[in-house]
């Protein structure tokens, strides 16, 4: 059952869909994806999404099913549990969670009652919408209170972590970011949770796969909950996990189903069990060591050229730029950048003085351009590509010439052009 054989049922049954489809499959070939939250899945985790699971009702958890026909599900499902726990050393994990949204929403729904509060980074500093946004369900259900960073060093004010739960003893306090480039202290964390009688949730959703790979420190032993998406540095399908200490697992379990899904999605199951095995091979630590690598490779070769970086590096996979030395915004530097082929996101940078919608930098992540194998070299020749759109953005004619180098580079680096990429097929074991 190879990807290209549904690719074909698509355009025979579909022809409106398929155009669509096959449209996307080209831009994401020719550009150059530096969105900090994507990536590029292998073709085992395509094809198990595509499979015949989809086919299949399995509300409930493995042997405790309230269907017939679960005996091949339920073992997919273990499978997945298993590896997740050896994979992050977890004493317990709930696979179930459609999105990190849901993920967070379990954990919170486990140790939370409405108008509880909780503490958590704010939006405007890194955070996240499931962390505290008044239009998220966060926002309306609980009491948030929000920590930031320091504004000398951009880092987390763990000084102002442990003032705040002092003040408000929160039930939960969240760790985790969407837009932080810096290690988190996470036993620092576990220290002002144990000094208040908080449950320490972290959400690593952006930084899984480099804890995975060994590359950066893992939660899991300092924390109560740790919720994640499966998608992002991961490599695997859209979709979520919870980890947590054997002493929350049957209320966990109970938050997620029934209490805030119904049935599983056992393909994406299946993807996230192929995520977690390839997650654990030595290729994968390597993809991690070089995610971070091109990640600081791209953060020297923009601060040579006069680009400030929030916190002034990176020890992650993703890189905040300061625009406002350049007289550009945020919202400016992403339709630049997406003319010229370069996919990324405007973002607030911390005591940013522009809205939200507007904002003064932009996020930039390594992960999906160094799965197609993208390295130093071309990492330096974007800084060079980035830098020159914007020293040049109302000359059309230079603009046509960075979109023709882009080209030109992400064509070296082909995308699911055959069944062979190279990062696969490096894999013997196979
Ligand atoms: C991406 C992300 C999520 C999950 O988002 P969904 O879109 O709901 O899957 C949750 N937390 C953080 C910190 C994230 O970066």
């Amino acid at each position: 059952m190879r990807g290209s054989d549904f690719e074909s049922s698509i355009s025979r049954v579909d022809e409106a869909l398929y155009g669509l489809m096959r449209r996307e499959q080209a831009r994401q070939r020719h550009g150059l994806e530096m969105i900090a939250s994507e990536n590029f899945v292998p073709r085992a985790i395509l094809e198990a999404q595509g499979s015949v699971l989809t086919n299949k009702y399995a509300e409930g958890y493995p042997h405790k099913k309230y269907y017939g026909g679960c005996e091949f599900v339920e073992e997919i499902e273990d499978l997945a549990i298993r590896r997740a726990c050896e994979l992050f050393g977890a004493e317990h994990a709930n696979v179930q969670p459609h999105s990190g949204t849901t993920a967070n929403m379990a954990v919170y729904f486990t140790v939370m009652k409405p108008q509880d509060t909780m503490l958590a980074m704010k939006l405007d500093q890194g955070g996240r919408l499931s962390h505290g946004h008044p239009l998220n369900f966060t926002g309306l259900i609980y009491n948030v209170v929000g920590y930031g960073v320091r504004r000398d060093t951009e880092t987390i004010d763990y000084d102002e972590v442990m003032k705040l739960a002092l003040e408000h003893r929160p039930k939960v306090i969240v760790a985790g970011a969407s837009a932080y480039p810096r290690f988190i202290d996470f036993k620092a964390f576990r220290e002002i949770a144990d000094r208040v009688g908080a449950v320490l949730m972290v959400d690593m959703a952006h930084i899984a796969g480099l804890v995975a790979g060994g590359v950066h420190p893992n939660p899991v032993p300092h924390s109560d909950f740790v919720t994640t998406t499966t998608h992002k540095t991961l490599r695997g399908p859209r979709g979520a996990m919870v980890l947590c200490k054997s002493q929350y697992a049957k209320d966990l379990d109970r938050t997620v189903f029934p209490g805030v899904q119904g049935g599983p999605l056992v393909h994406v199951i299946a993807g996230k069990a192929a995520c977690f095995h390839l997650a654990m091979r030595d290729d994968f630590k390597e993809y991690a060591a070089a995610v971070v690598k091109n990640a600081k490779v791209l953060a020297e070769a923009l601060m040579e050229r006069g680009f400030r970086l929030v916190s002034g590096g990176t020890d992650n996979h993703m890189v905040l730029v300061d625009l406002r030395s350049k007289g550009i915004t945020g919202k400016e530097a992403e339709v630049l950048l997406d003319r010229v082929g370069i996919a990324c996101n405007k973002n607030m940078i911390p005591f940013d003085p522009e809205k939200p919608m507007v904002t003064s930098g932009i996020r930039l992540g390594t992960a999906a351009l160094t799965t197609r194998g993208l390295g130093e070299e071309e990492m330096r020749a974007i800084g060079e590509i980035i830098d020159l759109a914007i020293a040049n953005r109302s000359d059309q004619a230079a603009l046509e010439g960075l979109a023709r180098r882009v080209e030109e580079l992400s064509g070296r680096f082909p995308l699911y052009a055959s069944m062979d990429e190279p990062w696969v097929e490096s894999s013997p074991k196979e």
